[in-house]
């Protein structure tokens, strides 16, 4: 008994005189945070100033010197941490219906997409682009309409197309309303083998209905889009700690060049510029070092992020939290890591039940800049969280622009991201340990991702092997 209290009773009290300021420091945080809109008007300059900012582009450039520069104007000392990347340059991508009647489409080639001369050609559907669909359809020399929702990656159906000598591909957009959804052609970054075009739902199904009647269809097609090496860069900013273990926080600060990039992803680069302004006002030294990380090029595949985490190898790092398209949060995301759950749970509880009320849920996926992480072993954490389908479903499109955004939605959730990072930052007990290779393979196989990362290119196996645990 003796022994024990000996050793306890100072545990206990550090633990009570600990937990107390937290919280205090945590309520304050979360007060000052919903009643801050730094985010807000940071990402309306961002928008307005520079419209979409795709990664390479003079536009993305100039908001880069432009975060930088704000970042300093609150006191917050931010640096550049250039990588080069595969680009790509949008041109002019023109697509004319030709027959039956003479009609420009509304088109945006997909990313890596290069230069071709114009071409005409008849459309043929090729449904969703699978091997089976082509047989029985005379598609030589065609252009392939490819439905909205296949579930078949782009490297199967340009291979299936490619075999049955299909010149080009026009995808149907998924979202109604003349939308297009600009997306990567390629995570690995090489050029494309043919044409793809993002056409809007309305003309796509359009053309399907004439192949249907077996009106013949016949389109131009032209680019002037290419690839090009990106210079480009992530932004760093570093709070030191007492220690070095490391809480790293991230959001994509590249969008595509359709709209604004206000939702996807200004969003959470607002939230990380008012969670910065935040750490800086009430929690500048904590025990753990935070640092906060702007990723460009994850449109494109992740590359900011694939470029960074690698860097970390060696380093302490007990967590990364991604913030991509972070709405009204729901839950706090642990995805798949099991050991997170404690502090998870203790930070959900800590909150007034309003602004989690999914509390802690624990399912991995793919998709943005963690998996770079995940990649390197680093436990991995996100949202659950709301926005209006009002607003998302615009992503990717001409509509993701600064009007949706919505100052309340950016200052409650950045109040609650902050309230976790500090959390993270100063709650004892939180590990850091990174997974091995072969743990992180069974983690994506448990969540049924390893199919979706080996069509991307981006299973481990074929990486160098992530670092061993520091
Ligand atoms: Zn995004």
């Amino acid at each position: 008994m003796i022994m024990l209290n000996k050793f306890l009773l100072p545990l206990l009290l550090a633990g009570s005189l600990c937990a107390q300021p937290l919280q205090t420091m945590q309520d304050k945080i979360v007060a000052d945070g919903v009643a801050d809109r730094a985010g807000y008007d940071f990402l309306g300059r961002l928008c307005d100033d520079f419209g979409g900012r795709l990664t390479g582009s003079p536009n993305n450039r100039d908001a880069l010197a432009r975060t930088v520069a704000e970042l300093k104007a609150i006191g917050v000392e931010a640096r550049l941490e250039p990588f080069t990347m595969p680009g790509w340059v949008r041109g002019d991508d023109e697509a004319v219906m030709l027959t039956p009647i003479v009609r420009r489409l509304r088109v945006a080639s997909l990313s890596y997409t290069q230069p071709h001369e114009p071409f005409e050609a008849e459309v043929v559907d090729i449904h969703d682009g699978r091997e089976e669909d082509f047989a029985g359809l005379a598609a030589a020399g065609k252009i392939g309409l490819l439905a909205a929702n296949t579930s078949v990656p782009r490297g199967q159906y340009e291979t299936a197309a490619l075999k049955h000598g299909v010149r080009g591909i026009l995808f149907i957009d998924r979202e109604g309303g003349g939308q297009l959804l600009a997306r990567t052609g390629s995570f690995v970054g090489e050029p494309l083998r043919l044409p793809i075009y993002s056409i809007t739902q309305e003309e796509g199904l359009w053309i399907g209905r004439l192949l249907q009647r077996h009106q013949p269809v016949r389109v131009r097609l032209t680019t002037r889009s290419h690839c090009e090496q990106a210079e480009t860069a992530n932004i760093v900013v570093c709070f030191p700690g007492r220690n070095a273990d490391t809480i790293i926080v991230g959001a994509h600060f590249d969008s595509w060049d359709l709209g604004q990039g206000a939702t996807d992803n200004g969003l959470g680069t607002a939230q990380l510029f008012a969670l910065a302004k935040l750490l800086k006002n009430h929690a500048p030294q904590n025990l753990r070092t935070i640092e906060l990380v702007w990723f460009n090029g994850e449109e494109q595949g992740l590359w900011g992020s694939r470029h960074h985490a690698p860097l970390t190898r060696g380093r302490p790092v007990a967590t990364m939290l991604n913030l991509d398209m972070v709405g009204y949060p729901l839950s706090v995301n642990a995805l798949g890591y099991d050991e997170l759950l404690p502090v998870l749970q203790r930070f959900a509880a800590s909150m007034p039940k309003e602004r989690l009320r999914e509390g802690v849920t624990n399912i991995n996926w793919f998709g943005s800049d963690h998996t770079s992480f995940q990649l390197e072993g680093i436990p991995s954490i996100t949202f659950g969280a709301h926005i209006d389908r009002e607003v998302v479903r615009y992503y990717h499109d001409l509509g993701d622009t600064f009007d949706k955004s919505d100052p309340k939605m950016i200052s409650e959730s950045t109040a609650t991201i902050t309230a976790l990072v500090y959390r993270l930052a100063n709650e004892p007990g939180l590990s850091v340990k990174r997974h091995t290779s072969t743990e992180t393979l069974e983690l994506f196989r448990k969540f049924d991702l390893e199919k979706r990362l080996r069509s991307v290119g981006l299973w481990p196996a074929e990486n160098p092997p992530p670092a061993k645990t520091p």
